[in-house]
């Protein structure tokens, strides 16, 4: 960045509500006073992200934004972390903090980045509603949190749209922009490539109450027969009479595969909605499936084999990942690579589609991705980035409206308020964005994101599903699902979902891409 960018004219955003303490005894450390540059570098943040969520009509894009003082009452103190002594002897240079006290009197009580203390800035400005804020302190710690409106008594906003107006925005003021490295930092100038086009086989799968539950090139479980389950991975799928089917490759080990077949959705689960089961032969509990010389034990195998090769392949493919369709016209001069989908584990992800994604306490958070961006890694290789904004189902007074969150996910907000009878007490269903353009990596992702009212009948059953829906709990798919990496599964990079899969699938296994059923019904007749 040359000298010259650091200078950024910001239009200046005022928070006319808070509820801002102070704290008594006084925070440790020395006060950073307004104006200061580490000062400026949270109001920077804050007042961007928060013009950029409360804007859905997209009327302040492309325009810089600050915070004209934190809100009323609330302080920063930077902290310096005492000197460690290395192990060489030498001193380990001090660390600085810095934190933000106010949400109580009491200063252990902290926000401790710009994007922590968003979330509660992002309430505070839409109606302060007690009990509907989901920051990391009033959702863990304080729940019924009331604000008393020292400024100006006001009605809750009639939506989050509206609730610029309780924002004030002025022209006109120029700040140094702090060299920070945080990965929320805005970067100017730097315009990432858009996708241009989706596939057939993405537009069928962003559409709300879609045909198929699962994707080609996944892996599932499959109902071998009354009581058992297998492991499989689904080759191609149909719909036929208004049916999902699939072709599934059952997962062995690699001298003998079981013969494909075709299998209704209905007897289908998501890889992470079961536990992975333990091996019958316990020698191989910590094995890898390439590394056990199947060839040699094969004859006086203890258990059945398939099984064992089943799951130990489930175990290579959920610790995997390969990247698919790389947008080539956006490759940029940083080596960074672009695509429209990876397979992550067990299941095949898109750009712009959400995800379940880890976060605070007991909340609902997914991500909507953006971009799907391989980098450069002086370490790796290569690690792979998502961007894109976070969101969590919350409680709101009223609707958000046009606001740029994908459709399966405004059908299941539908959903949740048509269930829950939202309209008669006025606190509506809704995702609220809680980081925009937020960078995640692969650990951060649970999995995939499925619409409730899909997949939570086949989790629950759906005589149990029905009667949450009769009592006016909706639930939520996620707390029936395991999330990826639980079990610290490491992120291997494969070529393609093909070599992922190994020796696990007969040599001539194929995946097929997934579309409309304006095709002739193609699965063999008889397998
Ligand atoms: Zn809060």
């Amino acid at each position: 960045m040359s000298q010259s960018d650091n200078n950024i004219m910001c239009e200046r955003v005022f928070v006319l509500r808070s509820d801002g303490v102070i704290c008594e005894p006084q925070p440790q450390g020395l006060r950073v006073l307004p104006g200061s540059p580490k000062y400026n570098e949270w109001c920077r943040k804050l007042g961007q992200w928060l013009v950029m969520a409360l804007d859905a009509d997209g009327k302040y894009h492309n325009r810089q934004f600050i915070l004209d003082t934190l809100p009323d009452g609330y302080v920063l103190y930077e902290h310096a972390r005492p000197n460690a002594t290395l192990q060489d002897g030498s001193k380990k240079r001090t660390t600085h903090d810095v934190y933000l006290h106010g949400w109580s009197s009491n200063p252990a009580q902290k926000f401790r980045s710009p994007a922590e203390f968003f979330l509660h800035l992002v309430w505070l400005v839409s109606g302060a509603m007690p009990g509907s804020c989901g920051c990391r302190l009033c959702f863990g710690i304080y729940p019924d949190k009331v604000v008393e409106d020292p400024l100006q008594a006001r009605e809750p906003s009639a939506s989050l749209a509206i609730a610029l107006d309780e924002v004030k925005i002025e022209d006109g003021v120029k700040i140094e922009e702090g060299n920070s490295h945080s990965p929320y930092s805005f970067s100017k100038g730097h315009a990432l490539p858009m996708h241009r086009g989706s596939t057939k086989e993405q537009m069928l799968d962003s559409k709300p109450k879609g045909k198929f539950l699962y994707r080609p090139g996944e892996l599932v479980w499959f109902n071998k027969n009354v009581s058992t389950w297998g492991l499989a991975v689904i080759s191609s799928r149909q719909s036929k009479d208004g049916r999902a089917l699939y072709l599934i490759q059952p997962l062995s080990h690699p001298l003998h595969h079981p013969s494909a077949e075709v299998r209704d959705q209905d007897f289908l689960r998501p890889w992470l909605a079961w536990s992975v089961p333990t091996l019958g032969n316990q020698s191989l509990q910590n094995a890898k499936y390439d590394q056990v010389p199947w060839e040699q034990i094969i004859a006086h195998y203890p258990t059945d084999p398939v099984v064992d090769g089943s799951i130990l392949s489930a175990a290579a493919i959920d610790a995997s990942y390969s990247l698919f369709e790389q947008d080539k016209t956006a490759l940029s001069n940083t080596g960074e690579k672009f695509y429209k989908g990876l397979y992550l584990g067990a299941e095949k992800i898109w750009v712009l589609e959400p995800v379940r994604l880890r976060g605070p306490g007991e909340g609902i958070y997914v991500l909507v991705i953006k971009k799907i961006i391989e980098v450069p890694n002086a370490t790796f290789g290569a690690e792979v980035v998502l961007r894109g904004d976070v969101y969590t189902l919350t409680r709101i007074p009223a609707r958000i409206q046009d606001r740029d969150i994908p459709r399966r996910m405004e059908d299941d907000l539908d959903f949740r308020n048509r269930v829950e009878r939202t309209a008669e007490d006025s606190l509506w269903n809704d995702w609220r964005i809680v980081e925009p353009n937020a960078k995640k990596f692969l650990g951060d992702i649970k999995g995939r994101w499925y619409e409730t009212e899909h997949l939570l009948p086949v989790l629950q059953g759906r005589e149990a599903f029905n009667e949450s829906i009769h009592n006016k709990v909706v639930g939520d798919c996620g707390m029936w699902m395991n999330a990826r990496g639980d079990l610290k599964v490491s992120d291997i990079k494969q070529k393609d979902r093909r070599s992922t899969l190994g020796r696990a699938v007969p040599d001539n296994f194929r995946i097929h891409l997934g579309l409309d059923d304006s095709q002739p019904f193609h699965f063999p007749d008889t397998m």
